[in-house]
């Protein structure tokens, strides 16, 4: 079977967006409001002739006070599919403590986890990468996905862990 990835954090960093940036077309929803992507969307994706399956691990309209639970029973189940979990962040924000809350539930798993930092538009931001060492998955690789910046190094690092 293909190795199966998955894409892990807190409504609104970018998942969905990024999904759909590694499968090449638009198949998960991107939106405004936080949390709105509908379902777990699976899909086919191929980095340097490797295949695998991604997960884009979204929130079914979660309020406010669901968001925690919600994505905490995502990241679980992610954890126990996933052969390598991309655990996504995003700068402009900064660690918030649902990051902290998922970074814990990762820790806990002996699977593969690689720290993706969304939001990196531009070099200025690549400065403020460096808070993100103190959640303990090593280098944070800084993406963009609206620029679609940084993602073929985050995709040499996923495939490596295969
Ligand atoms: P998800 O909830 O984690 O799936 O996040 P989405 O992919 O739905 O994106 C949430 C919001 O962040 C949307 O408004 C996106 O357009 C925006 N977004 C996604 N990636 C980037 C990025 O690299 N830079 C910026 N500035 N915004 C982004
Ligand atoms: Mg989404």
């Amino acid at each position: 079977a293909k190795p199966i990835v998955a894409i892990v954090g807190r409504p609104n960093v970018g998942k969905s967006t990024i999904f759909n940036r590694i499968v090449g077309e638009r198949v998960a929803i991107v939106e405004d409001k936080p949390g709105i992507t509908r379902d777990r969307i699976f899909a086919n994706a191929e980095w340097l002739d490797k295949q695998f399956s991604v997960i884009d691990t979204g929130g079914i309209e979660i309020s406010e006070d669901e968001i925690t639970q919600s994505i905490k029973a995502q990241a679980e189940l992610a954890i126990e599919e996933a052969d390598v979990i991309i655990f996504m962040v995003d700068v402009k924000s900064g660690i918030t403590p649902s990051d902290s809350e998922v970074a814990n539930l990762l820790f806990r798993s002996k699977k593969p986890v690689v720290l993706a930092v969304n939001k990196v538009d531009n070099l200025e931001r690549e400065n403020e990468i460096y808070e993100f060492y103190s959640l303990g998955f090593g280098d944070p690789f800084p993406i963009s996905g609206s620029h679609g910046l940084g993602i073929g190094d985050l995709l040499d690092k996923v495939v490596d862990s295969f």
